[in-house]
């Protein structure tokens, strides 16, 4: 087995991330909107400022109170937008429950929305078209064809539905020619689906939800789940005690939780972000 351990990838990146930057006539800068105190929220957005740091391209927080009114998020918005000197915006979720997620993040002018979550840019993706595409995704595909994994004709399972994970990422699969199933909470026969997958996605958000005795030999396993067991330890869908016997009776691949796709989604914020300074530079 391999283990998918993106941390290798993203160093890599990262220096090629920095010579694009360094090719531009102006350093791309990245907003990001966050509100309230949500504990998680707060790492993964330290997390993506010092990435932005390490590639060398301009960022911001804008941390906004938890009880903040829609229309004051919705003003930061707007005034992003008509900010020449924005190259991307970002709305930090989760939100708290009072705000209209769906409405705020459309309103992310579709250009700067580096989260490719919009109306319009995931109406792009399943066209086909192009336009931006979520970043948890896009990291999924980047990290196998890093690790010459085959996609094209190979049975791929999702097991999740989200507009951020599972939708976006059939669409990528899909542009790849997989042939793409996705299952959910109502889905049938699931353990029977898993057996008969070649690559299986899994974001449900549970740990220990799949053991060793799920999968078949020679799988490809991409756990997207952020979870936290009874000791407080990051931890995927998979359990992490059946690692070995993934790797040594299965032989499988594995993205590891942490230091797998999570890793990847951030690169791919960056990496977007400097697409779009690109983009409207002509290069
Ligand atoms: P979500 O919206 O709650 O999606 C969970 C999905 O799992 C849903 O489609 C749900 O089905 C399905 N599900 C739940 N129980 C199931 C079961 N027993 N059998 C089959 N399917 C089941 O969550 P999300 O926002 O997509 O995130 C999913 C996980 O990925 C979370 O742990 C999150 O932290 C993580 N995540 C990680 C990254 C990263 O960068 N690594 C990025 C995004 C998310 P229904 O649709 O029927 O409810």
């Amino acid at each position: 087995m391999t283990l998918l351990d993106a941390r290798q990838l993203v160093v890599k990146k990262i220096d090629e991330l920095k010579n694009r930057v360094k090719k531009l006539d102006k350093k791309p800068s990245l907003v990001i909107i966050r509100v309230g105190e949500d504990f998680a929220s707060g790492k993964y957005v330290a997390n993506k400022i010092k990435r932005c740091e390490e590639v060398g391209i301009e960022s911001k927080i804008i941390h906004l109170d938890e009880n903040v009114t829609q229309d004051t998020v919705q003003k930061t918005i707007l005034d992003l937008n008509n900010d020449d000197n924005v190259t991307g915006v970002l709305l930090q979720l989760p939100i708290p429950k009072h705000l209209d997620e769906d409405y705020l993040t459309n309103l992310i002018k579709d250009e700067k929305d580096v989260d490719g979550f919009t109306i319009e840019n995931m109406g792009k993706l399943s066209l086909g078209l192009d336009g931006n595409v979520a970043c948890t995704p896009r990291g999924i595909i980047t990290l196998l064809k890093e690790f010459n994994i085959d996609i094209e004709g190979q049975d791929v399972l999702i097991i999740n539905r989200s507009n951020i994970v599972g939708k976006p990422l059939s669409q990528l699969f899909l542009k790849e020619n997989a042939t793409v199933t996705i299952a959910h909470s109502k889905t049938k026969n699931l353990k029977e689906k898993i057996k008969l997958s070649d690559i299986v996605v899994t974001a449900v958000g549970k740990a220990n939800f799949l053991g060793v005795d799920d999968f078949s030999d020679n799988t490809t396993i991409i756990d997207v789940s952020i979870n936290f067991n009874e000791f407080g330890k990051m931890c995927g869908d998979v359990s992490k005690e059946d690692y070995d016997a993934l790797a040594n009776d299965k032989n499988c691949n594995l993205t590891p939780v942490p230091n797998g796709v999570g890793q990847m989604t951030v690169i791919e914020l960056i990496e977007q972000t400097i697409e779009i300074q690109e983009k409207k530079e002509g290069k």
